[in-house]
């Protein structure tokens, strides 16, 4: 925890936060020290002054809230998001001498000047004030732009903690194509020396126990991720997050390489293979997973744990079902893992054993 944190663990704001903190005034001392004596001896004005010392005699609010509170506000204001005032102060919804609440529902992010006017009285006209519904409305939609961003940056990065599949032979063919061939990305040597890999990164089938001990080691799925890392940079900044095109004619999207980052439902298919599948309003999606490629030993455990996913792919088709008045997307998926940075509200996973005909085009 940073020193300006345990300011604003009593309300103080991280700009009144850094000049205390520079004049050596820690709480204790405030709580100690006349009004007078901080105006006189240490250069702080009567405003200032009155209001931190009602500020550090309330209950301090909870670290752990100030960080998740930060952090889901990327240290910006929600109402003004930083347009008016880089600084900041954590805000009690329903002001603190009526709730005395320090959870995390009642207290907002906002910059001082957001401040000032969500506690004005008099000094503001009644329109220019600031509700309580109104700061909680920006404070959820900002966490949620906030969340997304984050999401869109670390999938750009391919910041996975865990590859659960690769879709090695599709890699191979993309990265082919796009680069000519894979060795201008650095090779483990040892997927080479035993025949994992030629000498163009490309995979060679055959032994699959060895495949597998590399599997295990991690030395085959970082080769993958360095590959695929090239390949989502090659197709950034067009890569496009499914969320973000249902409601533009995701149609004419058909060869885009995109992303999605959510909980997924799952069921067996003949043939070893696997389809994940969501819908979102007038959309299903679905991948088919080839059991034959990578796929993490672990992948199951986690389809029941209910995770969150982030699924690379490419768009191969879009088809209209009049019956079920429904798009059905067709998506070849190339990656699948456990993302570092997620967004919560989507489904969660469910695994259910069914059986379809099998897809030779995967
Ligand atoms: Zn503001």
């Amino acid at each position: 925890m940073s020193n300006i944190d345990i300011y604003l663990q009593y309300g103080i704001s991280s700009d009144i936060a850094e000049d205390l903190l520079s004049k050596k005034l820690r709480i204790s001392t405030i709580r100690k020290t006349s009004i007078k004596k901080l105006i006189t001896n240490f250069n702080i004005s009567e405003n200032i002054a009155r209001f931190i010392k009602i500020a550090v005699v309330r209950k301090k609010i909870d670290e752990n809230t100030i960080y998740q509170l930060l952090n889901r506000n990327s240290y910006i204001c929600c109402c003004c998001q930083g347009y008016k005032n880089k600084n900041y102060i954590i805000h009690h919804i329903i002001e603190y001498s009526k709730s005395q609440d320090n959870t995390y529902d009642n207290l907002a992010v906002l910059c001082p000047s957001c401040h000032d006017i969500a506690h004005s009285t008099h000094q503001y006209s009644l329109t220019m004030k600031l509700t309580s519904d109104q700061i909680r409305k920006s404070k959820y939609e900002w966490e949620l732009a906030v969340e997304k961003n984050k999401v869109d940056k670390s999938s750009m990065n391919l910041d996975i903690y865990d590859a659960d599949y690769i879709n090695i032979k599709r890699i191979d063919e993309l990265a082919y194509k796009l680069f000519n061939q894979t060795n201008n990305i650095q090779i483990s040597k040892y997927l080479i020396d035993d025949k994992i890999i030629n000498e163009n990164g490309e995979y060679i089938y055959k032994n699959r126990e060895i495949t597998i001990n590399h599997i295990e080691s991690g030395d085959l799925i970082n080769h993958y991720s360095n590959i695929f890392k090239h390949i989502i940079s090659y197709f950034s900044p067009s890569i496009v997050n499914l969320d973000d095109i249902i409601n533009k004619e995701i149609y004419n999207k058909t060869n885009y390489m995109c992303y999605y980052v959510g909980g997924l439902y799952g069921r067996s298919l003949e043939g070893n293979c696997t389809l994940l599948h969501f819908s979102r309003r007038k959309y299903v999606f679905n991948w088919i997973l080839d059991n034959n490629y990578i796929i993490s030993n672990t992948s199951a455990m986690r389809m029941k744990q209910r995770s969150i996913y982030i699924v690379y792919g490419i768009i191969r088709s879009v088809d209209y079902d009049e019956e079920k008045e429904q798009h059905i997307v067709d998506l070849r998926p190339y990656f699948i893992g456990m993302p570092t940075a997620t967004i919560n509200r989507t489904p969660k996973i469910r695994y259910i054993h069914n059986f379809i005909e099998k897809d030779d085009d995967r």
